[in-house]
């Protein structure tokens, strides 16, 4: 009975989470044929809750199942789970919509890579917050060093390694080993290794620890010559950073995780104030870390506008980017890593074709009514658990 039950929760999230997408993509599906800023504004609200069922849903389904019927529903966390898989599963129609070049095992494989690295780094954070002794002594300070540690070998090398073995980070084609060799050489930056990413939107990225370039080859099937140079030139102004900045990027970072490895010392001397501290001073750090992501992308913005190629370039090819991953020019809140597209082509000097759009909104009917349904399973079920 409880197998045929967690076939249900697999099917039902995967059917809710189509059904809930399909609604989501009314808006986009109604502007097509508009200008792309107004496609990407369509579509935002609906990548919104695309990402929040994921994740509310399962927890809507096992807690509901959990307060109806406690004797016959699986154990929560398994219906969980279940119902996780069935809510992944049911998003491929929407990427695919969303992304129509996107094929069935592309799909798959860039699912199973992600969902493995970001489970990964929880599984050391949640293993350690579990691990750690409600009064700090020795083990807690050896256990945060092991957190410290595991994640300056996750910068230096350690992702690097697993994008390799994941088949995510593949030998860079000699189109671009001799691109970026030309944008290094003209710009005097040392260059370690050059990637070609296995993912299915426009993307570049630079990992200033270990001095290497990543590109997804949509990028390169999209960008002629000059816009990967261009885009090469600002991943190049993230290489260029100091040491002194690239401890900063790391420090900020920690700074906003290494407090909740400390949640169970803190709850047990402080209680629920402890916890409070925590989330306050962690959110803190986190847009202290984003403040400084956005003045360090700016900083990459000038070096990639200045390096020597054709005035313009630079913009054109970010202007790609945004319209290829349909990227809202103007995004909804501040506690960003990168600065809005409009304001970034204003920055290099020129002047958008299109006027200012207003940001979308974040938040969709059925998005709203997800939370308000977990927060009343939530209440329900502490009122069971302690009457
Ligand atoms: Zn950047």
């Amino acid at each position: 009975m409880k197998a045929l039950i967690l076939v249900c929760d697999c099917a039902g999230a995967a059917a809710l989470v189509w059904l809930l997408n399909t609604v989501a993509l009314i808006q986009f599906r109604r502007a097509k044929g508009a200008h792309w800023t107004e496609r990407a504004r369509a579509l935002y609200p609906a990548r919104v809750v695309a990402t929040l069922s994921i994740w509310i849903l399962p927890v809507d389904l096992a807690l509901a199942q959990q307060l109806a019927s406690p004797g016959l529903a699986p154990h929560w966390v398994l219906a969980g789970l279940t119902a996780w898989v069935g809510a992944v599963a049911g998003t491929y129609p929407f990427d695919r919509e969303v992304l129509p070049w996107l094929a069935p095992r592309a799909w798959l494989r860039n699912v199973l890579t992600s969902w493995l690295i970001r489970f990964a780094l929880w599984f050391v954070l949640v293993g350690v917050i579990v691990l750690m002794p409600a009064e700090l002594d020795w083990r807690g300070g050896l256990l945060a060093a092991l957190f410290v540690g595991l994640f300056v070998a996750w910068c230096w090398g350690g992702f690097l390694w697993v994008g390799r073995q994941l088949g995510l980070l593949r030998a860079a084609p000699e189109r671009l080993r001799r691109i970026v060799a030309d944008v290094a050489g003209r710009m005097g930056i040392p260059v370690r290794g050059v990637w070609l990413l296995e993912y299915p939107r426009s993307f570049a990225f630079a990992l200033p620890y270990t001095g290497d370039l990543a590109f997804s080859g949509r990028l390169l099937e999209r960008l002629p010559d000059d816009e990967v140079a261009a885009i090469c030139a600002h991943e190049l102004g993230h290489l260029a950073e100091s040491k002194l900045i690239v401890g900063t990027r790391v420090f900020a970072d920690l700074a906003w995780l290494v407090p909740w490895l400390f949640l169970k010392p803190a709850s047990h001397a402080f209680d629920a104030v402890g916890i409070g501290a925590i989330a306050l001073g962690s959110l803190f750090t986190l847009f202290g870390a984003r403040w400084f992501s956005r003045h360090l992308e700016r900083r990459a913005d000038r070096a990639a506008h200045t390096s020597g190629g054709e005035a313009g370039t630079y913009a054109r090819a970010l202007a790609r980017l945004y319209e290829d991953n349909l990227i809202p020019a103007v995004l909804p809140s501040r506690g960003r890593t990168h600065p809005d597209l409009y304001d970034r082509l204003l920055a290099v000097g020129v002047q958008p074709d299109f006027p200012r759009p207003t940001a979308p909104s974040s938040n969709t009917v059925h998005g709203v009514l997800l939370c308000v349904l977990l927060g009343i399973l939530a209440v329900l079920t502490l009122n069971r658990l302690y009457p």
